[in-house]
């Protein structure tokens, strides 16, 4: 019948009873007819204990350690579900990644996938067999193992779907789908039927861990269509898709993430090619920029902002200490921050979308510190602690409660 690519997150399969629940639901799929790929994330918390059990023992442990050690939360996985299919009557069979052909670059805890060999893949699935692959992890050109980074199981079920040509990619969650928030956060979060591909990435990109970016990114690629569902309530989730006739709905979504630290430098000398130096003495060093500010001149000087992910913001401070056109400037980096976005396509036809958003944060008293607009979402940076608030007040002057 058809080759399903079916992917299951850590709450999906925390415990004996979730495993059972997960080869229930494959084995239906796979009775109906149909070849299927499991892709499986570790158990429950389990890669959030590895890290801590490490950071015991070597708070800077080398990435590639790290990388050995918290690739055996899937493995542990991988087999107990195979197990559990087994029991069912189902034949399966587990593959960690090398296993399965997933070879990647060697950027320890953030690999990229290269490419998929799939002759193993594809020879379980001619043997009618289950083939069930640990998410998250990958093999580089010195066969040492590596991981996709957090949340990286997404990308690998993705992948799989791609290299496959699967006709579908279903990853399973602990909630229904894909909400205009987050639904455990946000009173009145309402599941979406459909979002597309470019919506769906900024989400994800701005807070929305539901689904992975790089996951989104790559089924965009690779025309992968994605729905995401609860393994827990056999209702139907969101499709991911190219555009097509969606609901109308200017907003997609309110996101937050608080993975963001703000580095000011003031009174920096307003001459030519300060910018410059600022912005490449940080790309050196791989350190990503999201939103900059620069003001207007004033009294030969400006005052230059930008933000960054929260472990680089002190990293770039330091770093910019030493640079020589920054003498005298004063650099102050602040973590206690947060990006609050909203996202739909179709708002920049809309005018009235940032002043909606900014009034929702005005009647609720919260400051912008920052503003960044693209035709497809608006951003604000705002104190961490008033996130929540301004996710909900957001929310609901986009979204009302029906
Ligand atoms: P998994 O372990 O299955 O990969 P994750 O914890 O990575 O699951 O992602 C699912 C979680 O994402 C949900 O429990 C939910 O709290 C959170 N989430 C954040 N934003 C959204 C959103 N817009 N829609 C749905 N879930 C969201
Ligand atoms: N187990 C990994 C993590 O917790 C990968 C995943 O869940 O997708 O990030
Ligand atoms: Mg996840």
């Amino acid at each position: 019948m058809a080759l399903i690519v079916q992917k299951f997150g850590g709450s999906s399969v925390a415990d004996a009873k979730r495993v059972m629940n997960v080869a229930n639901i494959v084995s239906n799929t796979y009775k109906a007819g149909n070849d299927v790929v499991v892709v499986v994330s570790a158990q429950g918390d389990t890669t959030d204990d590895l890290i801590e059990k490490a950071k015991e023992i070597n708070p800077s442990a080398p990435k590639r350690e790290m990388d050995q050690l918290l690739a055996a939360g899937e493995e542990i996985s991988i087999a107990l579900l195979a197990m559990a299919l087994e029991s069912l009557g189902c034949p399966a069979i587990s593959l960690l990644g090398w296993q399965a052909g997933f070879n990647t670059n060697s950027v320890y805890g953030s690999a990229r996938i290269k490419n998929i060999k799939p002759n193993r893949l594809q020879a379980e699935l001619a043997k009618r067999n289950i083939v069930i692959v640990a998410g998250f992890q990958g093999v580089n050109r010195y066969d040492d193992i590596t991981t996709l980074g957090r949340g990286g199981s997404d990308t690998s079920a993705v992948a799989i779907a791609a290299a496959l040509h699967a006709d579908k990619c279903q990853i399973f969650t602990d909630v229904e789908g894909v909400y205009t928030a987050d639904p455990r956060k946000v009173e009145g979060a309402k599941k979406l039927k459909e979002i597309t591909y470019d919506e769906m990435l900024e989400l994800a990109t701005l807070g929305a861990q539901v689904l992975n970016n790089r996951s989104v990114e790559m089924a965009k690629k690779y025309s992968v269509e994605l729905e995401v569902l609860s393994s827990l309530n056999p209702v139907p989730g969101t499709i991911v898709k190219e555009v097509t006739k969606m609901e109308k709905m200017l907003i997609r979504g309110v996101t937050k993430d608080t993975d963001v630290a703000l580095v000011s430098i003031l009174g920096v000398n307003d001459n030519p090619g300060v910018a410059f130096k600022i912005f490449d003495k940080l790309s050196a060093k791989n350190i990503n920029v999201d939103i900059i500010l620069q003001s207007f001149g004033r009294n030969n000087t400006k005052d230059v902002v930008f933000s960054v992910s929260r472990e680089n913001g002190p990293v770039a401070a330091e770093l910019l200490k030493d640079l020589s056109v920054l003498e005298g400037a004063k650099i102050h980096c602040d973590t206690n921050v947060a990006k609050v976005s909203v996202v739909g396509a179709g708002m920049e036809s809309h005018p009235g979308t940032a002043t909606k958003m900014f009034e929702a944060l005005y009647d609720t008293g919260i400051n912008i510190k920052m503003i960044s607009t693209s035709e497809i979402k608006i951003s604000v940076i705002i104190a961490a602690d008033e996130a929540d608030r301004a996710v909900s007040a957001v929310h609901k002057a986009f979204i009302p409660n029906d």
